[in-house]
């Protein structure tokens, strides 16, 4: 089986041409003692958006790669896919995330759903788990009521991963679990029982993305009870470890943080954490190096500043349109909003200010960042002219994709 390494950290290059910017950040963390292998992730969703292909992510990352002479793993993400969208990924991924949020809740057969917990008595009456304070106590009653809520999704799951070993043969690739995209977060013991039944497909999982409490809004910080977070963070790693050894899971099986990118509140709850239990972490970003793209841009002045007011004021004209898709992931106030007359009269510096996720500057506008956050599609539809601008500022834009990486994720996460 092709084992994915401890530490492994998701770039999304939306517009294909920060690689080789992404990549640098983890030399720079490599130099400085943390090895966090690179894995580029591309939903369907994106690349219906931007309308580009599968292919395209593996040629840059391979090409990054190459011309920097990176010699450790790298990974692409089929990110978000099911049944419907898997095929066009086949040639390019070695990495699935096969994303069964929507059938969590439609209720299993009840003969299964008896079925499976007989197959399992072990998850019944009173479970210890090292590292969880007191025990789990749950009645049978409860683990069929878990059973039926999620059997149907984990059910789904074992086909997708059966028609993706059909196609590239189970050794070569890596297969995620997401369950983050839906409305209810999955407590640890209602993790464990998805365990149980990922096991019972025998689907060797090697990362599984629940969804935690609290608000993953795109490109901004958690919102949420950070010590909550934190004591769930801990207990799914210790029903992580335990379902390892219990079930038979694959020994690098792991948490996915699917973050919507930028949560720093949380950094270092989740860095105590994975120090606490000595466990391999992925997180999944993705926004933050398009929003890097438009800051670099800005940073340039001129036709860059240009562009990226351009880009606002689209944003802001097509807000409706931009935000539905993404409802759930984004809490915009419209008041705070400025007008684009307001934005056209900003210097560089202003706009670098609103736009840069530094909540320590005055100037930092939330609700600006997550418009532009879901406004990716604007560029898309500016095509050679936005691109153009990319190459044209290059220094500029990949400096920023760089270091906010690095400085911003990387080393709060694994080296401070
Ligand atoms: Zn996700």
């Amino acid at each position: 089986m092709l084992k994915i390494s401890k530490y492994t950290f998701g770039v999304g290059d939306r517009f294909a041409h920060q690689a080789k910017a992404q990549l640098r950040a983890c030399m720079q963390a490599a130099a400085e003692g943390a090895d966090v292998v690179p894995v580029w992730n591309k939903s369907h969703r994106e690349h219906m958006t931007v309308g580009s292909k599968p292919d395209a992510v593996r040629a840059a990352a391979d090409a990054a790669v190459a011309e920097l002479g990176w010699t450790q793993p790298h990974h692409v993400d089929a990110d978000h896919i099911n049944l419907s969208t898997v095929d066009g990924f086949i040639a390019s991924s070695d990495f699935y995330t096969l994303d069964v949020a929507d059938s969590i809740g439609k209720p299993a057969a009840a003969a299964e759903v008896k079925a499976f917990v007989d197959r399992f008595p072990q998850l019944v009456g009173t479970v210890n788990i090292p590292g969880i304070a007191a025990p789990f106590e749950v009645s049978r009653e409860e683990v069929e009521a878990i059973a039926a809520k999620y059997l149907l999704a984990v059910q789904e799951a074992g086909e997708i991963y059966r028609h993706i070993e059909l196609a590239k043969g189970a050794d070569n690739f890596i297969t995620e679990v997401s369950m983050d995209e839906t409305d209810n977060p999955q407590t640890p013991p209602e993790l464990l029982v998805i365990l149980a039944a990922i096991a019972d497909q025998k689907i060797p999982i090697q990362t599984i993305a629940p969804k935690f409490t609290g608000r993953f809004n795109k490109g901004v910080d958690y919102v949420g009870d950070v010590a909550q977070f934190e004591q769930e963070f801990s207990d799914d790693l210790a029903v992580i470890a335990y379902s390892i050894q219990k079930f038979g899971l694959p020994e690098t099986l792991k948490l996915s943080v699917h973050s919507g990118s930028d949560k720093f509140s949380i950094y270092g709850p989740i860095r105590r954490c994975i120090q606490k239990f000595d466990a391999g972490l992925h997180i999944k970003t993705a926004g933050t190096n398009w929003l890097e793209e438009v800051i670099g841009l800005a940073e340039a002045d001129g036709d860059g500043l240009d562009i990226a007011k351009e880009i606002y004021a689209a944003a802001l004209a097509n807000k409706e349109a931009l935000c539905a898709p993404y409802a759930t992931v984004i809490d915009i106030d419209p008041a705070q909003l400025p007008t684009a007359e307001e934005v056209n009269g900003w210097s560089s510096q202003q706009f670098v200010s609103a736009l840069r996720h530094d909540q320590t500057n005055p100037g930092y506008n939330a609700n600006l960042r997550q418009l532009i956050h879901v406004g990716y599609k604007i560029a898309a539809q500016l095509g050679e002219r936005y691109l153009e601008m990319l190459e044209k500022y290059e220094p500029v834009v990949s400096k920023n994709v760089t270091e906010n990486l690095y400085e911003r994720h990387l080393k709060p996460l694994f080296l401070k």
